[in-house]
């Protein structure tokens, strides 16, 4: 598989370029940027062979069979409509865009054009995240009734940039981490989302009025409530998930995370004890579940769909913040 990169930016070069190469048989032939003397830079150091400014000029590559899109997040519905429109493949990072009607519009131009979009949720792709559901899924902790996600962290000067202080390109800890961690709770206790309350916060690192702080509780369909915090601004949480069940708990410690690392431990009436896990590169793991999509083997790790149901959770939890309510998580599927 060709794959042809939408965005020259920072998680391409640092895990996808190559999560791809690591694929027997795909290989990344362009880039394109907004700025032709990044594309280049980019195409160079990353030793791609070609390199645009336009989008509409690298879709007209016959030989790119399927893209990558990392550009900022208001870019992605236009880049992944036109792409949908060139017969390509999209696997396109989160949010899938910034409304809830424009993701429902991109994936319903992928259904119309018979293309796979997957949504680049990584944490559905950890081995630590994929045991914590096996062991709900299996009945290690009986029926679930609470979760708490610990997702605070402290954003590097390098990618701070638009996420801190540009609403208009999707900036913003609400967009950037809540969404992976309402998808990350839906996969684990598989369970959709019903209505949110939250609170957000604009401390040290956000201008604006872009939030870096933020406080949210889920209520689930199956009648789970899950906590969340998310942060760009904070050094030393560590972060985590709960579940916590009738019988036990499951602790996933250091695992909210881009790396392959961290611990799962099951406590209940026996005591704690850790789980093993085989820990591997989430995003190697992303793009084969996505390529063995596109080959018809299968759906990506996270569907359209599931991007659709992240960006809902984020609305609902923005607007909870915004009007001090209860909100619905209006769920187009439904
Ligand atoms: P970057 O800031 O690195 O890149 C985003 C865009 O900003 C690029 O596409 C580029 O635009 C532009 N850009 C990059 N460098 C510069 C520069 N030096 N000067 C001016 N503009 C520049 O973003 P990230 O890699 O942090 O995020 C990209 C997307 O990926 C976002 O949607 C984000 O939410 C998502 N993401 C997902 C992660 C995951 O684990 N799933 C992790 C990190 C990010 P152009 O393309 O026009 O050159």
């Amino acid at each position: 598989m060709k794959w042809g990169l939408i965005g020259a930016s920072n998680v391409a070069s640092e895990h996808m370029v190559s999560a791809i190469r690591a694929q027997p048989g795909h290989e990344v032939v362009a880039v394109m940027s907004g700025n032709a003397s990044r594309a280049q830079e980019f195409a160079k150091a990353n030793s791609i062979a070609e390199f645009y400014d336009d989008v509409d000029r690298l879709l007209a590559q016959s030989k790119v069979d399927a893209v990558y899109v990392s550009s900022t997040n208001e870019k992605h519905c236009a880049q992944v409509i036109a792409a949908a429109a060139a017969g390509k493949h999209i696997l396109c990072e989160k949010p899938l865009a910034l409304t809830v009607e424009d993701a429902m519009a991109m994936r319903d131009a992928c259904a119309q054009a018979g293309v796979v979009l997957g949504t680049n949720h990584h944490l559905r792709n950890a081995a630590t995240i994929r045991k914590i559901r096996e062991l709900v899924r299996s009945g290690a902790i009986g029926r679930p009734l609470c979760a708490r996600v610990f997702h605070a962290v402290h954003l590097p000067p390098h990618l701070q940039g638009w996420r801190v202080d540009k609403p208009q390109a999707g900036g913003g800890v609400v967009l950037d981490i809540t969404v992976h961690d309402a998808d990350t709770l839906r996969f684990v206790l598989d369970a959709e989302p019903v209505e949110v309350v939250g609170m957000t916060q604009s401390t040290s690192m956000s201008e604006n009025g872009v939030a870096d702080g933020v406080m949210a509780v889920i209520r689930f369909d199956n009648g789970v409530m899950a906590q969340m915090h998310e942060a760009f601004t904070v050094r030393h949480a560590g972060t985590g998930i709960e579940i916590h069940g009738e019988i036990g708990s499951v602790i996933g410690r250091n695992v909210m995370t881009q790396r392959p690392v961290g611990e799962v431990v099951i406590r209940d009436a026996l005591g704690e004890r850790e789980v093993e896990v085989q820990h591997e590169n989430l995003y190697v793991r992303s793009v084969a579940e996505f390529s063995a999509a596109v080959r018809g083997a299968g759906r990506p790790a996270a569907t359209a769909e599931d991007g659709v149901m992240s960006l809902a959770v984020a609305a609902a939890v923005a607007e909870a913040s915004r009007s001090g309510c209860t909100v619905r998580v209006m769920s187009p599927f439904k």
